[in-house]
């Protein structure tokens, strides 16, 4: 986990669509939102679930690894970035390799999108747009410290285990304590 980070915490989402609309307003990708959204069996509940890119470290940035075109670069600090234009081929390779299904295709652009921590503000310390401006604090930035301060109690998992790969992650989810010490099923 990146010592500064953005924890996700599926319960405390009430779906009111403010990170979708705050991360349209970041200046890496301007107009467009990188969250996704998910409502969980509409009609029979109210769940929903942000996703973002979770910055995988270990095996790293396995969207990076595919790229052909060494589009994505990942930074010092551990922040993978978004398909630079310029190398960009929109081959689909790292929507594939992406065990969160995180990046998104421009197909008319022939260019991939994704999050990118809001990394033009997360570099200089400020929270990304959507946990700037999420009501609930679903998505919140900060430490592990600072996060165990405000919330005395909150487990988190890092690593999620897709049918025995287990991925080690930038960024946390906020779980309940049924999880214990293991790593988290993929895709919860
Ligand atoms: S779509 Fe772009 S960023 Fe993704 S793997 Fe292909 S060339 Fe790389
Ligand atoms: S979550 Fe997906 S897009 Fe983000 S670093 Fe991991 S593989 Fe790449």
């Amino acid at each position: 986990m990146m010592e500064r980070t953005l924890f996700v915490d599926p319960a405390r989402c009430i779906g009111c669509q403010a990170c979708v609309a705050g991360c349209r307003e970041c200046d890496s990708h301007r107009g467009k939102s990188m969250i996704h959204l998910d409502y969980i069996d509409v009609g029979h509940s109210v769940a929903s679930l942000p996703t973002v890119c979770m910055h995988c470290e270990d095996p790293i940035a396995p969207c990076a690894q595919v790229c052909p075109a060494d589009a994505i670069l990942i930074t010092a600090d551990g922040v993978v970035q978004e398909a630079l234009k310029e190398r960009c081929i929109g081959c689909v390779n790292c929507v594939h390799a992406c065990p969160f299904g995180v990046p998104k295709i421009a197909m008319e652009e022939k260019l991939q999108y994704k999050c990118n921590l809001c990394y033009d503000r997360s570099s200089r310390g400020l929270a990304p747009m959507c946990a700037t401006v999420c009501p609930t604090g679903a998505l919140w930035f900060g430490t592990l410290e600072e996060l165990e301060r405000e919330r005395p109690g909150v487990r988190v998992a890092d690593q999620f285990d897709f049918a025995g790969t287990v991925v080690q992650t930038g960024c946390a989810v906020v779980v309940g304590p049924s999880f214990g010490r293991s790593a988290v099923p993929g895709g919860m």
